[in-house]
């Protein structure tokens, strides 16, 4: 059985189309003009995704100002906020860099969604030749759009609530009827739930169990086959390649997230110290019968923040390593983000926006490659894989005489080998191996070109890129515009400061 493969949704905005938003802010181009880049970014995406070998494909959210704001606001600057919001709601996260992204605030009832991401499969299926897979907002970090304390006059939490939880629904069975195969549901503020943030009072409220319980009152609604393809995406956040959430310790959101009652998790991990951990944590929580479907991990094994690319040959040992510990039945790969959620972010430690697409194509093939090596690591069949598991947990030299015996007539001989020495170790000359893992890595991939390129943007030599750097008065290191004074009510709320 192949281990399946999936991406989270985003990809950066070209350059031209960060552009076009700012310019639609200023008011010097109009809506059409606007959509009409986005259209050229959207399927661009999907072209070059389908040259990837992904499984679903995405317009990579060109046209949503971010995976959160998508039904609320047409830029991050606010224009276009929908009724009853203005844009001084509180923050969502405080990234590690320091900027922040802040939410609008509910002013009033009823809450109604200005757009629904039907609006985006229904774009994506006219130009996709690939199954279209699409990612919605959750309803816990919707949540936060009223006010922390108190009640809005003549609108009620629990009002509220009602009506988010039916606008999510919606917005969910309205994607799968315009023929998305796949919807997963971001939920990148479980991890920060817990971090005890005095700069970010939500995140003091120990709101998890909320969060879940909240989540599962959407997800209940779908039966058990419509589950099967609603996901959860977890992450400590990407923004403006950097994290808000990462020193959370893993086990506070992963002892819990499996109480949602959705098929698949999107989780990252491959930019975790203790990979092994994760899972281990995985292995453990996760549910061979969540309400009658059994539950997927796709395991993140491609770092969107970090321009260095990974080789199929990484991908295939991390999901290699995942299988000792999640039955490979259950088991999927993934990236441990978007690869750029929000639509203003000029991926700092990419160089430009431009050439982080670039590289994440490159990472997206990889994680398609290797994903295909690591499946047939574990053989076509289950009980195969499960003996890949354990010669590589045991070392097949360890094994009994008898269990060497099994394991051979369970799976073939090559199996144990790429456990113990991997093929590209007998392939590569020798020479490769003394330049040291990192140049090594860098080396593999798909001709190196792009990793090339990764490398002299490490190192700052590369003068193409630095020329294709914003304006540093505007972008002050975080990508994204900052909040000026007289900056206007509707672009309070949705940009770094
Ligand atoms: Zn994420």
């Amino acid at each position: 059985m192949p281990i399946p493969t999936e991406l989270v949704g985003s990809l950066p905005r070209p350059m031209k189309l960060q552009e076009a938003y700012q310019a639609y802010d200023e008011g010097k181009i109009d809506f059409a003009q606007l959509e009409a880049e986005q259209d050229k970014a959207a399927e661009d995406s999907i072209k070059r995704l389908e040259q990837t070998g992904e499984t679903y494909v995405t317009d990579g959210e060109q046209r949503e100002s971010s995976f959160a704001t998508y039904p609320l606001t047409d830029t991050l600057a606010g224009t276009g906020l929908a009724d009853n919001l203005a844009g001084d709601g509180q923050f969502f996260a405080i990234f590690d860099d320091g900027h922040h992204r802040q939410l609008p605030r509910l002013t009033g009832g009823p809450f109604r969604y200005k757009r629904f991401a039907s609006e985006f499969v229904e774009k994506n299926k006219a130009t996709a030749a690939k199954p279209v897979k699409q990612a919605v907002i959750a309803p816990s970090m919707l949540m936060l759009l009223y006010p922390l304390e108190g009640e809005i006059e003549g609108y009620s939490r629990e009002q509220f609530l009602d009506d988010l939880c039916d606008e999510v629904e919606k917005d969910i069975r309205q994607a799968f009827a315009a023929g998305a195969e796949r919807v997963s549901i971001d939920f990148t503020e479980g991890r920060l739930a817990n971090k005890n943030d005095a700069r970010n009072p939500w995140t003091n409220k120990d709101m998890l169990q909320e969060f879940i319980d909240l989540n599962n009152r959407v997800i209940d609604r779908f039966s058990a086959e419509e589950r099967r393809n609603i996901g959860i995406h977890t992450c400590p956040g990407g923004d403006c390649d950097s994290v808000h959430s990462k020193e959370v310790p893993y086990e506070k959101l992963l002892s819990k997230m499996f109480q949602l009652n959705a098929g698949y998790f999107l989780i990252q991990c491959a930019s975790e110290e203790d990979r092994e951990n994760v899972y281990k944590l995985c292995g453990q929580y996760s549910r061979e019968d969540a309400n009658g479907v059994a539950q997927v991990c796709f395991m993140g094994v491609i770092n969107p923040l970090d321009p260095e690319v990974e080789t199929p040959e990484q991908v295939k040992e991390q999901l290699v390593s995942a299988a000792k510990y999640i039955p490979v039945e259950r088991l999927g790969a993934t990236d441990d983000c978007g690869f750029s959620p929000f639509s203003r972010d000029v991926k700092p430690k990419h160089g430009s926006p431009d050439f982080a697409r670039d590289i994440a194509m490159q990472k997206i093939a990889n994680r398609v490659k290797g994903t295909r090596l690591a499946s047939r690591s574990s053989g076509p069949n289950e009980t195969s894989a499960r003996a890949i598991a354990r010669c590589s947990r045991a070392g097949v030299g360890r094994l009994s005489a008898g269990g060497r015996r099994r394991a051979a007539r369970r799976r073939p001989r090559r199996h144990c080998d790429d456990a113990a020495r991997s093929r590209v170790g007998r392939r590569r000359p020798i020479r490769d191996h003394d330049v040291g893992p990192r140049r090594r890595d860098l080396r593999g991939g798909d001709g190196g070109g792009a990793s090339r390129r990764a490398r002299r943007a490490q190192r700052g030599r590369s003068r193409g890129l630095r020329g294709e750097r914003p304006d540093p008065r505007a972008d002050r290191g975080h990508g994204v515009r900052r909040l000026r004074p007289g900056d206007g009510r509707a672009r309070a709320g949705l940009l770094p400061r």
